[in-house]
């Protein structure tokens, strides 16, 4: 097993803008760390530079303590997932996971291979499988070939590239808690890429969020939902997400759409000289209070419900807002670390279950 350390990585195809742009990520020693961010953000590109399929434009790759950047692939010891599994067709189960093996040429006797191969069959619930093709498996079965096949040699770490995305998603949360297993049981330190929030905070130690090549912030997934360090984590970790309501600041006051949120010495200093912040909401933060009665620290207000979408165990409500134009013109400083995005015109609230309130009801 082995760290890996990622050293002001730049990656530059042709004359363009960054794929990735000086990204420094530590992993440690038997860590399973994710590499999150929307479309085109990078992180495939940064992890088939670790693996050596992508040339690395400027910065170190360190690998077990040692520079990798001119290594050839075969020679990094690291077993990589893909997406579309890369199974051989025309092989049996059993040599798709020994192939590998078979690949250091002596190394391993034909004893060493089947013990190694049904080990890792054992573990992947595939024993029953094992003589068969791969056009003869589901989706999920392959899926588990291909994971076999990773951890069948001693590699120094795995690096999975979106590996569940072409399974439906009962199945994805089924592969999901079985990666977790392996990956805790054998300890080998791993790097995960994926576009999916729920398998970066259910999976990681610690969670990497990409924004154009640009690492955003690179923390343990708690970390990144209460303390995200700017707008576009905050908005992109959570589901559903993080509201962003423009608040005019006030003399010990925020003013919101809905509500006026008085604030104290502390919060002072952040919005000294400021005379319009964003102000994030989870929605969880919000309740029914014919529900859920309020507390002493809570801020009531009324409002109109557009959509609502019940799920048996919650239930979101959609609630539209408008600001004055004055205050959305100031807004597109502010909205620069959206991504594009702009600002949204509605929030969600996360209710519980047994709130009734119905769409067109003019209470929150
Ligand atoms: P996705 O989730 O869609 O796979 P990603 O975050 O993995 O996206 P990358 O595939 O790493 O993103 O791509 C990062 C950027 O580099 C994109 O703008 C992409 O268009 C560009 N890119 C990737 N591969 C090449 C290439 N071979 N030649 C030129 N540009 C490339």
């Amino acid at each position: 097993m082995a760290s890996i350390e990622m050293k002001n990585i730049v990656k530059r195809y042709g004359d363009g803008f960054p794929a990735v742009n000086d990204v420094s990520i530590d992993v440690g020693d038997g860590e399973f760390m994710i590499l999150v961010g929307p479309s085109g953000c990078g992180k495939s590109t940064l992890l088939r530079m670790i693996v050596g399929l992508e040339d690395i434009t400027d910065g170190d790759m360190v690998i077990g303590g040692k520079r990798v950047n001119d290594l050839a692939p075969r020679d990094r010891n690291l077993s990589m997932v893909f997406q579309n599994y890369a199974l051989y067709p025309h092989l049996t189960v059993y040599e798709n996971i020994a192939f590998p093996l078979r690949l250091a040429k002596g190394k391993f006797t034909e004893d060493e291979v089947t013990a190694r191969v049904k080990r890792a069959a054992e573990m992947l619930e595939l024993n029953e499988h094992l003589e068969r093709k791969p056009a003869n498996l589901s989706g999920g079965q392959r899926q588990r070939v291909a994971m076999g096949r990773a951890i069948v040699r001693d590699a120094d770490a795995f690096l999975f590239d979106e590996p569940l995305s072409n399974l439906d998603a009962k199945l994805r949360g089924q592969m999901r808690t079985e990666i977790s297993r392996m990956q805790r049981r054998l300890g080998t330190t791993t790097i995960y890429v994926t576009h999916d929030q729920t398998e970066a905070m259910t999976l990681g130690d610690r969670v990497a969020v990409l924004k154009k090549g640009v690492l955003q912030q690179c923390a343990s997934p708690r970390e990144l939902y209460e303390q995200p360090v700017n707008l576009f984590v905050a908005g992109f970790i959570g589901s559903p997400p993080m509201n962003f309501l423009p608040a005019r600041v006030e003399e010990g006051k925020l003013v919101l759409p809905f509500c006026e949120v008085p604030y104290g010495p502390e919060f002072a200093a952040k919005v000294k000289g400021k005379d319009l912040v964003i102000v994030g909401i989870r929605p969880e933060y919000f309740k029914d209070s014919k529900v859920n009665p309020p507390g002493d620290n809570s801020i009531g207000f009324e409002a109109t419900v557009d959509v609502t979408e019940w799920l048996g165990n919650e239930q979101y409500a959609y609630i539209p807002f408008e600001s004055d134009p004055s205050v959305q013109s100031k807004l597109d400083e502010l909205e620069r670390d959206l991504d594009g995005e702009g600002m949204r015109t509605q929030m969600v609230v996360n209710l519980d279950a047994r709130s009734r309130i119905l769409e067109g009801d003019h209470t929150a």
